[in-house]
């Protein structure tokens, strides 16, 4: 471990979660709130982070950091992906990126999208994109680290972070270690009504990191005769479940099978579909 790294480690209480308020070394602490925030390479300059969590995997987080990146770079801001999700990265996949990921000595080069979204993920640097990442999780987190620290971003006006879903070490990593302004928590319908988004809520709460909204993913099916929207898991429960957490509901999506071939054929730059305009309109008034 760097000596850096090693002397915050030691100034902090052992369960700090920059929120000062609530602890009970407040005053006799050497650290400040934020201050195992990491410095990211000097070359760049990233104007707002933004994670995009969920409380379990498969409701569409790559799918929402994805859509929500294309949106931004479509309204003609410098966009950026962080694929957090180590040991189950989509976004290569999501965009039709096959390149490695090139470096000098000064750091790594993210790979750009056809439009010109940076992204940066465990899969331009791995030989083979199916090969397993078995790492242990503190390797997992210094990964994710890296990625902010040594990739070159450049000038990024909306860098969105994929995160691995739960509540576990990596996202830990992520809210303690990036300036992170804002999560969207991406949910199913039928996570809703269970605990788990509550969870994701919660931890961000407690790590002081605001919840810019909730977005409810595979909410309806539209029948493509009629148009009439099909609730396949029951009513939604997104607006309820919004207020319950105190949270704002940022955007339902349908299940589409178009947006599932995008994904699978790299084309998700060609998605069309305007269920995310709010919550892009939301991250621009930050
Ligand atoms: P997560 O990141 O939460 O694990 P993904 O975004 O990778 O989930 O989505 C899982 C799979 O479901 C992907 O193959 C994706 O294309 C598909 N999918 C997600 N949301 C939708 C949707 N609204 N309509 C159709 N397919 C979807």
């Amino acid at each position: 471990m760097e000596e850096k790294e090693k002397e915050k480690i030691e100034q902090q209480p052992e369960s700090c979660n920059s929120d000062c308020s609530s602890c009970a070394s407040a005053g006799n602490c050497s650290s400040q709130p934020g201050s195992m925030i990491e410095e990211t390479n000097s070359f760049n300059d990233i104007k707002k982070v933004i994670g995009v969590v969920s409380g379990k995997g498969g409701v569409g987080k790559s799918l929402v950091t994805s859509l929500m990146a294309v949106n931004m770079s479509r309204l003609g801001h410098k966009t950026a992906i962080l694929d957090a999700d180590v040991t189950g990265p989509s976004i290569p996949k999501a965009f039709g990126i096959k390149e490695k990921a090139t470096a000098n000595e000064l750091g790594i080069f993210p790979v750009r999208t056809k439009t010109g979204i940076g992204t940066i993920s465990v899969n331009n640097l791995l030989e083979n994109d199916t090969d397993p990442v078995v790492w242990r999780g503190p390797i997992i987190a210094g990964t994710v680290k890296q990625f902010w620290t040594d990739v070159l971003w450049g000038d990024v006006d909306y860098m969105f972070v994929d995160m691995p879903p739960g509540t576990g070490d990596v996202p830990l990593t992520v809210f303690q270690s990036l300036p992170v302004d804002g999560i969207i928590v991406v949910s199913s319908p039928q996570e809703l009504v269970s605990m788990i988004v509550a969870k994701a809520v919660k931890m961000a709460e407690m790590m002081n990191i605001p919840v810019l909204g909730l977005v409810e993913n595979m909410s309806y099916l539209k029948c493509p005769d009629c148009g009439k929207e099909i609730p396949v898991f029951g009513e939604s429960k997104a607006q309820q479940a919004a207020e319950e957490y105190g949270i704002e509901l940022l955007g339902r999506i349908p299940i589409d099978p178009k947006l599932a071939a995008a994904c699978d054929k790299g084309m998700i730059e060609l998605y069309e579909g305007t269920w995310l305009d709010e919550a892009a309109g939301k991250i621009e008034a930050l």
